[in-house]
């Protein structure tokens, strides 16, 4: 890309800026999220595009907390949001920071538009005040309480700090406009009572900042030349600008609103999230059905496809939705170069080489990766017993099936090419075991006969497979848009999880974090969590193919 093609309208204007020399040519961004919940795929757009721009142009980034809200934060969620920004590649260096770093700044700055005769302390009750707000096609009423002095809104100000009222019974309030167009500038609440314990500041503070207050301000404390943000603050703007035009902090952020990033089939709203995780509908905010960052980490997304993903995105100010495939074509992308090739079976059937002596063993040199030759061989151990995949064989097999039916011939990966002599069934009469002879004379790679077969199976050694769980996931909800229905907990899908009991070939036993091709099957993660040293599990990535978009473009096509 050139310098005069950046690729989004964002980029755009801060290239401009550059160029004009506003800010002296600085880029300071920050992602601030509230650390009441884990961060999600939206966030990984947002992430992605703050530190983006910043790096780009020789900028900096902070993080920092809107820690504002104290009922609903804590550190957990805090630690949890710091590890994923990290994973997902991104350095704040030392700009980590809370809202509460600035309550003290705050305080002034209320105290200072009280001073000027531009806030007020009112004492109408939280429901007197809803219905003195008007609505969207009617103004609003004027508090009663809107005209007291300047000295007796300084005097209740510091009393409300002091602890001498109960929450509710005063809230600090601009003074604005009560009929204005926007609701927001219908003297929002700046402060209001609340005496609980805070996760950083404890019990220092019983008033605290309103979202709108700190937000902005925050951003002018820090220096931020861009404050990014997500469409449905645009009609917060004017409030943020007028607390800046008022106050005249030294620097002035310029704010501007992007849409934010709606996958399809889940859910992204951290009200919704924190629901599944706390009536227990998925196995904690880390499950890898879930949209999180810790999920898809488990899951075993890489973070560069996630970040690749947000960039295909891109930065409109259109408000889509996005088909999951799109990510999970990310996902492929990246770990058909990255991740290295071995063997497993999910649905094991046994299988019985009549011709192979128990007792002879050999090995046969299977390659980590198809086109990196760097990533070398392994050695698959070869005996009278294996297994092979359930759906590979069919008794009553149609004339096109290239795999194993009876009296057929497959060649075994890797290994030679068997004929299928017998079938063994249980009493109910399900099949539990062929009987096959193998062909010597064709070994893969070093068999003096060259005879083919149509079809390639794979297989491991019943000798030494590691007994594994392997999770088979799904679509988490059943519909596109889930979120956009009051009853969305109703349109879980009941399929979303799939425990298969599988073989794998030797070695994956110890295998940790990074995810592996299973031929045939997809690619698969080793879960940390919930490994043991007897029994691995493992949680499918993503499949080798996309089964999904061809129903995911109908249900959008109906949508639109
Ligand atoms: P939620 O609505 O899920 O509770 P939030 O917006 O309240 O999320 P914050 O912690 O306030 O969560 O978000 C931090 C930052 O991430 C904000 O700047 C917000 O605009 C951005 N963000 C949140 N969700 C998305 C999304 N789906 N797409 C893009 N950016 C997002
Ligand atoms: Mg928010």
């Amino acid at each position: 890309m050139t310098d005069s093609e950046p690729r989004d309208f964002i980029r755009q204007i801060i290239q401009d800026d550059i160029a004009s020399g506003k800010h002296d040519g600085a880029v300071v961004t920050r992602f601030p999220p509230e650390p009441n919940g884990y961060l999600h795929i939206g966030h990984a757009k947002s992430i992605c595009l703050n530190f983006g721009v910043a790096n780009e142009n020789n900028g900096k980034t902070y993080l920092r907390f809107d820690d504002t809200n104290p009922c609903k934060e804590s550190e957990e969620y805090a630690h949890a949001i710091e590890r994923d920004v990290h994973w997902l590649g991104f350095d704040w260096g030392d700009r980590l920071t809370h809202a509460s770093d600035y309550f003290d700044k705050l305080y002034a700055a209320a105290e200072q538009l009280i001073e000027m005769g531009k806030a007020y302390v009112d004492s109408l009750s939280a429901e007197e005040i809803r219905e003195h707000r008007g609505t969207l096609t009617s103004p609003g009423k004027n508090s009663p309480y809107r005209d007291r002095s300047v000295d007796e809104n300084m005097d209740l100000f510091r009393r409300m700090k002091k602890g001498e009222f109960k929450d509710g019974e005063h809230v600090l309030r601009a003074k604005i406009d009560m009929s204005s167009a926007n609701i927001n500038m219908r003297d929002p609440a700046l402060y209001r009572i609340r005496h609980v314990h805070h996760q950083r500041s404890s019990r220092e503070w019983c008033i605290y900042p309103m979202y709108d207050f700190a937000h902005g301000l925050s951003d002018a404390f820090e220096g931020i030349t861009h404050s990014l943000c997500t469409l449905e603050f645009e009609d917060h703007r004017p409030l943020y600008d007028w607390f800046i035009d008022q106050l005249e902090p030294p620097h002035r952020p310029r704010q501007i609103e992007f849409s934010r990033l709606n996958l399809a089939y889940t859910v992204t709203s951290k009200r919704k999230l924190n629901q599944l995780v706390t009536e227990g509908y998925v196995a904690g905010w880390d499950d890898p059905r879930m949209p999180t960052i810790a999920g898809l980490r488990r899951r075993g997304f890489p973070a560069a496809a996630i970040r690749d993903f947000c960039s295909r995105v891109g930065i409109t100010k259109k408000n889509n939705m996005i088909e999951m495939a799109v990510l999970e074509n990310s996902v492929r992308e990246n770990l058909d170069v990255a991740a290295e090739r071995r063997m497993a079976v999910l649905k094991p059937l046994k299988v019985v080489l009549t011709n192979y002596p128990e007792d002879r063993e050999e090995f046969m040199e299977a390659q980590n990766h198809p086109n990196r030759p760097e990533l070398g061989v392994r050695q698959l151990l070869f005996t009278r017993e294996l297994y092979i995949e359930r759906d590979d064989f069919m008794e009553d097999a149609p004339r096109k099936f290239f795999r194993l039916k009876p009296g057929g011939e497959v060649r075994l990966r890797y290994g030679y090419i068997i004929r299928c002599d017998d079938v063994i069934k249980d009493d109910a009469g399900e099949v539990i075991e062929l009987r096959c002879s193998f062909d010597e004379e064709t070994r893969s790679g070093t068999g003096s006969s060259d005879r083919k077969v149509k079809g390639t199976i794979h297989w491991v050694s019943a000798r030494n497979a590691v007994a594994a769980e392997v999770r088979l996931y799904d679509r988490l909800f059943t519909e596109l848009d889930p979120g956009a229905q009051d009853e969305y907990l109703s349109l879980l899908n009941p399929g979303s999880l799939e425990i298969v009991a599988a073989v794998l070939e030797a070695g994956l036993g110890d295998a940790k974090d990074k995810p592996f091709q299973f031929e045939r099957l997809g690619y698969f993660c080793p879960d940390d969590k919930d490994s043991t040293e007897t029994r691995p599990v493992f949680n499918r990535v993503v499949t080798l193919r996309d089964s999904w978009a061809k129903l995911e473009k109908q249900a959008m096509l109906q949508k639109h």
